[in-house]
């Protein structure tokens, strides 16, 4: 059976205050867009009030770059968060900015809130995302701790493990989950972005993480199951739950139910592959009917199982991608 594909990914900007050495490789800020260039608020409502929800899409997650450094974000959260057909508002974030942010967010409706932390060592987090300056550990943590003071519920931490770099912590991020009601998702390091640093690391598969998890507390499949890619698992009697993000050890394309609209407007079937691409900023400033384009974004729609079996025929390790996952929007 086709699943249903009702999960819009927004990329807000392609603009990030951190340097992940496996998301944004030296240099990938020349190429960063114009303002002019990228959606305006209003065509953002408007392709989701217009095309997408008209075409069964309820849930919406925001994301970039980095989508607290988006003008309007607030403004853009509530007006998401008011129409009657979203279901489900997310976003995902580097926390950096949000010990500020947390509450304006979370009063303008948003409620579930993703944060990329990839270490528990100012010093191993400060070389990941590529900071040469003052340690950016603690704002980034005050941001963690922010939202869950303001009440985010979910809170998930999302980590990718690198080997040499981070994958001492296993045990300590995982940790985490043992007091606190937190989600920590382990998602496994692909290709995009870093193709150097992935050949010259490559990357460490779930089952790898669970054993040394297994070993250390045991290990169960969670009751709570996501709706979404992770395999969902618990330390016994721990308060919070471990996801694993396995595309790269286990493909799950055929349980893949979103579609990525990036911050210039190009929408895509695929996150590892580029086919059937529309551009719907260019459509929308050029004039083109909201009706003729619903036509189109319905068709790529039928046409993504097929893409997502070439994908996985072709398999998500063999292949390197020029676009990294900030331009994509990850
Ligand atoms: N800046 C925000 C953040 O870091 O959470 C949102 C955008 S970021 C591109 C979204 C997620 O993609 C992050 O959790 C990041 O760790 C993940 N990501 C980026 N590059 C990746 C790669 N090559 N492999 C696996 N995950 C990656
Ligand atoms: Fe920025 Fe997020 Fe990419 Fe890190 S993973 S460089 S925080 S967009």
């Amino acid at each position: 059976m086709m699943n249903k594909i009702d999960y819009l990914r927004i990329s807000l900007i392609d603009k990030c205050n951190f340097r992940c050495q496996y998301c944004m490789p030296e240099g990938s800020e020349l190429d960063y867009l114009l303002q002019q260039e990228l959606l305006t608020n209003r065509e953002i409502i408007t392709l989701i009030q217009e095309l997408f929800i008209p075409l069964g899409f309820t849930k919406f997650r925001l994301t970039g770059g980095e989508p607290l450094l988006r003008p309007g974000l607030a403004e853009l959260v509530r007006e998401i968060a008011n129409l009657p057909q979203t279901r489900d508002l997310a976003m995902t974030t580097n926390g950096f900015l949000l010990a500020k942010m947390a509450r304006s967010l979370y009063d303008a409706g948003l409620r579930r809130i993703n944060i990329s932390l990839d270490s528990l060592n100012p010093e191993t987090f400060d070389r990941i995302i590529g900071n040469r300056g003052r340690s950016r550990w603690q704002q980034t943590w005050e941001g963690i701790t922010a939202a869950h003071q303001v009440g985010f519920d979910p809170l998930k931490l999302n980590i990718v493990i690198i080997p040499g770099v981070n994958d001492s912590e296993i045990l300590d991020l995982a940790a985490l989950t043992i007091e606190r009601n937190w989600h920590v998702r382990f998602i496994e390091f692909m290709p995009i972005g870093n193709s150097e640093l992935f050949s010259e690391r490559a990357w460490i598969p779930s089952e790898d993480l669970r054993s040394q998890i297994r070993d250390r507390w045991g290990l169960s499949e969670s009751q709570v199951t996501g709706n979404g890619p992770a395999d969902i698992f618990q330390i016994p009697d721990a308060k919070g739950t471990l996801g694993f993000i396995s595309q790269m050890s286990e493909c799950f394309c055929d349980r893949c139910n979103r579609v990525r609209l990036s911050a210039d407007g190009w929408l895509r079937p695929c996150l590892l592959n580029e086919t059937g691409q529309i551009d719907l900023k260019t459509a929308l400033r050029q004039g083109t009917s909201l009706d003729k384009l619903q036509e189109q974004v319905r068709q790529l729609i039928l046409l993504k199982p097929e893409i997502n079996f070439k994908q996985r025929e072709s398999g998500t390790n063999t292949g390197t991608y020029t676009r990294t996952m900030s331009q994509i929007g990850g």
